[in-house]
């Protein structure tokens, strides 16, 4: 079958699962199928199963593994159409659409228009984490201004979008992941440090049954059912029991704090987020992949290539070009 070059012949395309697997194999493994476990390059390809087998370590793998579709209920042919959908709508796209187009709920199509947005943003369909060599922490922290030295009408503003909380301050709650072995962070502006929300950002972000440390907050007691979760009292144990703690993730909060410095009151939070991913970039690009500290013409370079790396990508699922991605 020829590849798409419409939405209506996409939703044919990718209705096929094994064409699903393929497409995603060759965002994820452009130079060719590796074991998630090993990295080897041969193995076996269980037709019936849809999986590969290693020929070195002999594990199992689906294309899915490690990767934001993971944990999904949903199949690739819904994943797949959604982000068609979400690259090549000019003028956005809304949940209720994506949801009516694939026969899903609004709820489902918001999940996914969310997660694979943040992995267009952060230019890889991978996860943070891995084994117990590759620890998480995940922790939130509060951003926020005294409203009362704030213009009035602004005031007002963030009173409309209720912004401004108890006490008279603004408070904007951001959550995170860091992956102490590759130095890494995601984080999100969230609603809420309730379970649902916390379970999701470290879902969006973190590989299934990763090693993850938290401090005690209750928003935390579910992950134990995906993750290897211990967390730490730092009332009563103090700030670091051993391998547990979340000072990589505390570091960059205050590196994020500083950066907004001083003369902060409050800022709402659509620019705070972008503000946000700026300063997440330039921490994810603090080193090059040999250790060494990269300047601002690196950043800048990276930049570029992760952008071209995106428009590859979506030439690549939109059949138009053949080379590989660097999704
Ligand atoms: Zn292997």
């Amino acid at each position: 079958m020829e590849k798409p070059l419409t939405l209506q012949t996409a939703i044919k395309y990718f209705s096929d699962e094994q064409t699903c697997i393929e497409t995603v194999a060759s965002m994820r493994w452009p130079n060719g199928v590796e074991c998630v476990a090993c990295g080897h390059k041969e193995h076996y390809y269980l037709k019936t199963q849809k999986r590969w087998k290693c020929k070195e370590c002999y594990k199992q793998f689906s294309v899915k593994v490690n990767t934001i579709f993971e944990d999904s209920p949903l199949g690739l042919d819904k994943w797949l159409i959604a982000l068609w959908m979400l690259v090549n709508c000019k003028n956005g796209i809304s949940s209720y659409e994506v949801g009516r187009d694939l026969g899903i709920s609004q709820k489902s199509a918001w999940f996914m228009l969310h997660r694979l947005r943040l992995a267009l943003k952060e230019g890889s369909l991978m996860k943070l984490g891995g084994g117990s060599a590759t620890p998480c922490e995940a922790d939130e922290t509060f951003i926020g201004g005294k409203v009362k030295n704030m213009h009035r009408s602004r005031r007002m503003k963030l009173e409309s979008q209720k912004v401004v909380g108890l006490k008279n301050e603004t408070k904007t709650i951001i959550a995170g992941v860091l992956d102490r072995k590759k130095g890494k962070v995601r984080a999100e502006v969230v609603g809420d440090r309730k379970q649902n929300t916390l379970d999701m950002v470290i879902r969006n972000h973190v590989k299934l049954g990763s090693v993850v440390y938290t401090d005690n907050h209750v928003g935390y007691d579910n992950l134990r059912s995906r993750f290897a979760h211990e967390s730490i009292n730092k009332e009563v144990e103090g700030y670091i029991k051993g391998k547990v703690h979340t000072q990589g993730i505390e570091n960059f909060w205050s590196l994020l704090k500083r950066g907004i410095g001083g003369t902060y009151v409050a800022v709402e939070p659509f620019h705070l987020s972008r503000y946000l991913d700026e300063q997440v970039f330039r921490f994810n690009n603090r080193m090059d992949a040999m250790g060494n500290k990269m300047n601002d013409a690196d950043r800048f370079n990276t930049a570029l290539s992760q952008i071209a790396g995106k428009r590859l990508t979506f030439a690549e699922v939109t059949g138009k070009v053949g080379e590989s991605a660097a999704f």
